[in-house]
């Protein structure tokens, strides 16, 4: 059930295989700080984001008043599949199962895909690209599964901790929650 995943904090996020730029550890100090009076904080619960499916676009991607998006995709690489066709990486029916745009799905080239070994490629997440449009999301929810997922990025260069988070306004899903400042993540652990 959605209302037993306990937050975890800052520390545990970065220490449970889930990768990106170095953006949380670059501006976690400083997060940290500028976020200690914050007793809850918004947050996106993986298990109820729809990925506005049906919509043109995710309102994580549009809503936000931060440019880009406080939102951003993590990758919990303990439950990947490491896939060779990756549905979060590729679009249905690529042309090719290599890396050139028209054969993604991230419309910002923020997932970098390396070859391990074979059939097994690992998919990172370039925060510093990601604009929080859920499509890799959506394609790793529906096909995959379901390691690639939202959450509110919680330093200094992301979520400014609005009163009225404008996402949980605009969120179709009822997806944004409050959890405490000290466990500002909702991770997944689990297999959809
Ligand atoms: S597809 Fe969208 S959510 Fe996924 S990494 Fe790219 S910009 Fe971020
Ligand atoms: S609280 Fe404000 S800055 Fe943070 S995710 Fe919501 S709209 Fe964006
Ligand atoms: S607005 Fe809600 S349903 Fe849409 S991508 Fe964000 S959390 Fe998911």
């Amino acid at each position: 059930m959605t209302d037993e995943k306990q937050p975890v904090s800052r520390r545990e996020f970065l220490g449970m295989g889930l990768r990106g730029a170095g953006v949380l550890v670059a501006g976690g100090a400083l997060g940290v700080l500028a976020h200690a009076h914050a007793t809850t904080v918004w947050q996106i619960d993986p298990e109820k984001c729809t990925q506005c499916a049906g919509l043109p676009e995710a309102r994580c991607a549009t809503a936000c008043v931060k440019t880009p998006s406080a939102v951003k995709c993590v990758h919990a690489h303990a439950i990947c599949g490491y896939c060779k066709l990756c549905t979060g990486f590729f679009l249905p029916q690529p042309n090719d199962l290599n890396t050139g745009a028209e054969n993604q799905q991230c419309p910002t080239g923020a997932i970098k895909r390396t070859y391990i070994e074979d059939p097994y490629y690992e998919y990172v997440i370039d925060r510093n690209l990601c604009i929080g449009c859920a499509k890799c999301v959506k394609g790793c929810t529906d096909f995959g599964n379901g390691s690639l997922f939202l959450q509110i990025i919680h330093d200094r260069d992301h979520c400014t901790e609005c009163n009225a988070c404008a996402i949980a306004v605009a969120c179709p899903a009822q997806a944004i929650v409050r959890v405490p400042g000290t466990a500002p993540y909702l991770i997944k652990t689990s297999f959809k």
